[in-house]
């Protein structure tokens, strides 16, 4: 039977993840679309070929930043052609095509509906909800356009907070992606969103592998209940990086 965790357990957690990668500042952008067109990019492939297919939209549309109502009226070909380096960029063009469409259909900003401005102001939920009825929009996807454009209370949760927070015991094991995202947002202190997510996303990539965790060299393994129980890279692995 899960527990959630208490207050007291949280913040012993919170402190040790910032004794080792300190608390990370990064002031909200203010550029909500270019945090959805990201998450489409970033589908099926790495962090490289998004970012460079994302510089070459910029570059196709815009100079300082993308001009997304050209990216609207473009013909979807040349969206195709700007973001191939992306990968599926036949799927990925039609669907920013579409998330752009949807929200210039909006009648709330008539004036500007792409900025999404209204958006800073407006309760988290409302905002969540309504990023999350987009074409191919998510929870994980809402909370990174809520949290990184514009400071407000949402944190997501991939895969890496996933695994580790399971590991660590802050969340429910087998818990779908709705359940998590709401457990997060239970177990964080207010301001500190960002810190949370972004301190057991390093300790995931850094440290709490998918699956060769290094709990020999974790700084949390003394208050971790998954400790040990998991496979461990072998000697020869760690010489060899394998
Ligand atoms: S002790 Fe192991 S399982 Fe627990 S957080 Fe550290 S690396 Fe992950």
């Amino acid at each position: 039977m899960f527990r959630p965790p208490s207050r007291a357990r949280v913040l012993r957690i919170r402190d040790r993840l910032r004794e080792v990668y300190g608390i990370p500042r990064m002031a909200p952008h203010g550029r909500p679309l270019d945090e959805l067109v990201l998450t489409v990019l970033s589908q099926s492939t790495n962090d490289r070929n998004r970012d460079v297919a994302f510089l070459r939209l910029r570059e196709r549309f815009g100079r300082a930043g993308i001009d997304y109502y050209e990216v609207l009226d473009a013909p979807v070909m040349e969206i195709e052609e700007a973001i191939r380096p992306g990968g599926i960029s036949k799927v990925k063009s039609a669907r920013i095509r579409q998330i752009l469409a949807a929200i210039a259909a909006d009648p709330r900003d008539p004036e500007d509906p792409l900025s999404l401005e209204w958006m800073r102001a407006a309760p988290v939920a409302e905002s969540r909800a309504y990023l999350c009825a987009l074409p191919g929009v998510g929870r994980k996807t809402a909370a990174c356009v809520l949290l990184f454009s514009y400071g407000l209370r949402e944190i997501p949760v991939d895969t890496h907070v996933s695994r580790v927070g399971t590991r660590l015991g802050l969340f429910r094991p087998g818990a779908p992606f709705e359940e998590l995202h709401d457990a997060m947002l239970a177990l964080t202190p207010p301001g500190e969103e960002l810190e949370f997510h972004v301190n057991l996303l390093r300790h995931g990539r850094r440290t709490c592998h998918a699956r060769t965790p290094a709990c020999n060299e974790c700084a949390l393994a003394r208050m971790c209940p998954s400790c040990g129980l998991l496979a461990q890279p072998s000697r020869q692995q760690s010489r060899h990086g394998g």
